[in-house]
Formats: C-alpha cells, structure tokens, sequence
C-alpha cells in the first residue's frame, strides 16, 4: 500500500495532480485545493489517502510534478 498526504494549506490549484491522476486526486468544490478522491480517503480526511501498489506510478507522477512539493509518499 501506497499512503500520500497532501499538506493541503500549501496548494496552489495548480490542477497538476488531479490532470496526472485523476483516479486518486480532485479539486475541492469548495476551497479549490487538492483532495483525496473519497474512495481512497484515510479516515475520512480529503488529505490523507492510500491506494494499492498498482497505482503507485500514478500517484509518484503526481507528487513528483507537483510544482510546491506538498504531497508526500510513504
Ligand atoms: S500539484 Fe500540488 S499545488 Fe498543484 S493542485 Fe496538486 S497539490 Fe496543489
């Protein structure tokens, strides 16, 4: 498994991570940041997630492009 944090407070909607992989990631409608996509979301928290291994390359692709490096693999 594949966990991924997102330090939210830092996003600049960029668009990135949900045009790189949208399977995992998604605009909040309300405050326009990044968020866990609900089906993968850890505790109910829209930044804190965990996806299988298969999906790694995805979410890697994702965070590696992000311009303000706040979205964290473990
Ligand atoms: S790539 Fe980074 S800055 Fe851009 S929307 Fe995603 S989390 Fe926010």
């Amino acid at each position: 498994m594949v966990r991924i944090t997102i330090e939210r407070e830092e996003c600049t909607s960029c668009a990135l991570c949900w045009e790189t992989c949208p399977e995992v990631f998604e605009e909040n409608p309300d405050d326009t940041l990044s968020q866990i996509v609900e089906e993968y979301r850890r505790g109910g928290d829209p930044a804190e997630g965990e996806v299988s291994d298969d999906m790694e390359d995805c979410v890697r692709d994702a965070a590696e492009g992000c311009p303000v490096e706040i979205i964290r693999l473990s």
